[in-house]
Parts: structure tokens; C-alpha cells; sequence
């Protein structure tokens, strides 16, 4: 159904992490009218997370920070000009009468569109919360549960709850850059990568073992101080602080897309060897699926599966021409954007 103020697209992929990155790339490569929708205030999908460490396993790359990876996914996705929606989480699906689908975001925008493609890894990583009783006052702000670069510590005074990988990974990360790092942990053991642990211990960092983070003091949004326990002492200091970074875990969460009736076990959208789902016109890629085969957790699964998942769509949409793979070598219209530049 085509509205001025709402158009239908051929194809929305829900997710802007590196699988839906690479089929928004792909679906323009194919002449579909796109949109992608992310349910962060920023794409890239579990990259962020871990921005500043080194990925040696994306073909044709010898080695890329996620950080960078990130930048390249994204001019590549812009390539054909998709629309691109950041910080609204997909809820609902409706299919209408003339077989287009209406899906609506947990702000209520409806975004109309022929065919969908799932791509929403794990489904929104909701962070463990820390359970101090004016934490929320400073959230968004100075207390962070994950951190997207480097730059906003640079000469702050930084305090990082946690003992598993990101945590230690932070504190090497940002040790050069902050003022000072201090991590604070509740067990004497970190869970993380041993080497890494090692680094940490050896540079600046300021190692608090069994201990946790007690009391937050500050004005408004703005943190001042902090109040750090001794577990089996219950000995407390209090040190100035500017910001906190907390890694307590995250747990995903395919929220409302649980509920469309799609084919779904233990996490995870069952899909065919075509990325096609149980529900006709709506695919899947990435992180979120599972068939015979599967290699979990590896973004060069995205990257086959999203192209499969575009193709199909563009054979869903043409049902009556033949769709044969394209080769971007032989694509006039890239070939003509990559000679302007
Ligand atoms: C610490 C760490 C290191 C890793 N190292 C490697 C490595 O070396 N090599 C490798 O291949 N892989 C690595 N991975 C795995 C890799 O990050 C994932 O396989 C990859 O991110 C999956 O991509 P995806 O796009 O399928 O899902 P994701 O990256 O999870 O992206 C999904 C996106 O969908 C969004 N979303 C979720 N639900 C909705 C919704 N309802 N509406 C709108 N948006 C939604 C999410 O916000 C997210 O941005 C690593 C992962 C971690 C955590």
C-alpha cells in the first residue's frame, strides 16, 4: 500500500549491525528501494562493544578494529542511499490484505514495506543494571553500560565495574586516555582473556579485587565521588570520580518479534537454505538464525546470508522473472559512483 507520508519500501531490514549493514549494501546493489531500522542510537549492531579490538577473520581485511569496521559497513550501506532509521526497537508486524506488512516501533511508527529482513543478532542486548538506587540519575550521561569510543574519557577520572572480557578490555583501552582507570570487581579472580588481565595488572590501572562499587555522589547528572566496599572487610573509601562504565553482563532479547509466529527455537528464527522464515515474505540473517549448518556467532555468516536473503526477496517480489546472482564487477552504476570518488 503506497501513502505519500508512508511509503512502502521493497524491503526492510530490521537491524543495522554487520549483516543487515551488508544486505542494506546488497539490496541497492539489486535496484530494491530500502530501509533499515535500528533499534540503537548508532549502527553497527555487537561492533561497539568492542570497538577498539582487532578483527582478523573478515575476508579480504588481514586486520581491522570493529571501530573501523563499523565506518566501512556503514559508506558501504549508504552506497544506494537507503533510508536509515536509528533508535526505534521493531514490536509489531501486521500483514495486510494486499500482502505488504505494516511494522510499528516502540515510539508507534508505522513503517509499511513488501518483504522484511530480520538481522537483529541476539535481539536488543539488554545490559544487567546496577542496583544503586539513584544509578538512573546519571545514566546516559556519566554512568554507561556500554561505550561507543574512546574520545568521551579522554583526561576523566574512570571507574569500570566488572571482571569478565569487556570490562578489562576498557580498562587497557582507555588506561592511555582517561586521567585515571580503576576497576573494581566483586570476586578476586577477573573472568576475562589471561594475557589481557596480565596487561591490565601491568599498566596504570588501579586494581580493586573483591570489592564493589557501594555509593554514587553527584549533582543532577554530573558524578563527584565514589564510594568503594571491601567485600570481606567492609572497609569503604570514597574517591573523586567523572565517569562509570559498568560491564555486569547483557542478555538479548528478540522482544516483540517473539510473538509474530514465526518458527523460533531456543532464540533463534529458524529459517531454509533461502533465509526464508515461516512466515512468506520475511527473511532472516545473521546472528538470529538457525539452520543445518549454522556457524553461530561469526559475522562472515552475515555476510553469506544476507545477499542469499536479498536475493530471495527480489525473487519473492519478481515472481515472475528468473533472478540470477549479479557480480558488482559488472555494475554500472557502482562502477560510475567509485570513479567520481
Ligand atoms: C567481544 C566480541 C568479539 C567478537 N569477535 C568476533 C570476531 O573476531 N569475528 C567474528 O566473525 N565475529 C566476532 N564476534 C561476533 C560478531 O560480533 C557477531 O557475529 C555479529 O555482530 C553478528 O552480526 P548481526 O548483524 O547478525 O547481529 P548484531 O551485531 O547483534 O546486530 C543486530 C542489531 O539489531 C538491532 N536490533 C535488535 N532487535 C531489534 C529490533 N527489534 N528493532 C530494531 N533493531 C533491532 C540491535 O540493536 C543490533 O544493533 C564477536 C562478538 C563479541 C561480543
Amino acid at each position: 500500500m503506497e501513502n505519500g507520508a508512508n511509503p512502502c519500501f521493497d524491503v526492510t531490514i530490521i537491524g543495522g549491525g554487520p549483516t543487515g549493514l551488508f544486505a542494506a549494501f546488497y539490496a541497492g546493489m539489486r535496484g530494491l528501494k530500502t530501509k533499515v531500522i535500528e533499534a540503537a542510537p548508532y549502527l553497527g549492531g555487537k561492533l561497539p562493544y568492542y570497538s577498539e579490538k582487532f578483527l582478523y577473520d573478515i575476508g579480504g581485511i588481514a586486520a581491522i578494529t570493529a571501530g573501523n569496521l563499523i565506518k566501512e559497513l556503514e559508506a558501504q550501506a549508504r552506497t544506494f542511499e537507503p533510508v536509515i532509521v536509528l533508535s526505534q526497537l521493531i514490536e509489531h508486524m501486521e500483514r495486510l490484505a494486499d500482502g505488504t506488512f505494516r511494522l510499528t516501533s516502540n515510539i508507534g511508527e508505522v513503517h509499511s514495506t513488501r518483504t522484511v529482513v530480520i538481522a537483529i543478532g541476539g535481539g536488543t542486548l539488554v545490559s544487567k543494571k546496577i542496583e544503586l538506587p539513584n544509578a538512573k540519575q546519571f545514566e546516559g550521561h556519566h554512568l554507561h553500560y556500554a561505550a561507543e569510543n574512546v574520545e568521551q574519557f579522554r583526561d576523566k577520572r574512570v571507574l569500570i565495574s566488572g571482571g569478565g572480557d569487556s570490562a578489562v578490555d576498557w580498562a587497557i583501552a582507555l588506561e592511555p586516555i582517561a586521567k585515571s582507570v580503576g576497576i573494581v570487581h566483586r570476586r578476586s579472580e577477573f573472568r576475562a582473556h589471561e594475557g589481557n588481565v596480565t596487561k591490565m595488572r601491568n599498566a596504570s590501572v588501579r586494581v580493586m579485587t573483591s570489592s564493589q562499587l557501594k555509593e554514587i555522589h553527584g549533582d543532577n547528572e554530573r558524578i563527584k565521588h565514589v564510594t568503594i566496599e571491601h567485600l570481606e572487610t567492609e572497609d569503604t573509601f570514597v574517591c573523586d570520580m567523572d565517569e562509570i562504565l559498568v560491564f555486569h553482563g547483557a542478555k538479548p532479547d528478540l522482544g516483540g518479534i517473539k510473538k509474530w509466529g514465526l518458527e523460533i527455537e531456543r532464540d533463534r528464527i529458524i529459517v531454509d537454505s533461502w533465509m526464508q522464515t515461516s512466515i512468506l515474505g520475511i527473511f532472516a540473517a545473521g546472528d538470529v538464525v538457525e539452520y543445518p549448518g549454522k556457524l553461530p556467532g561469526l559475522i562472515a555468516g552475515g555476510f553469506t546470508e544476507g545477499p542469499a536473503a536479498i536475493n530471495r526477496v527480489k525473487a519473492f517480489l519478481e515472481p515472475n522473472k528468473e533472478v540470477k546472482p549479479i557480480w558488482s564487477t559488472d555494475h554500472a552504476e557502482l562502477s560510475s559512483i567509485h570513479s567520481k570518488s
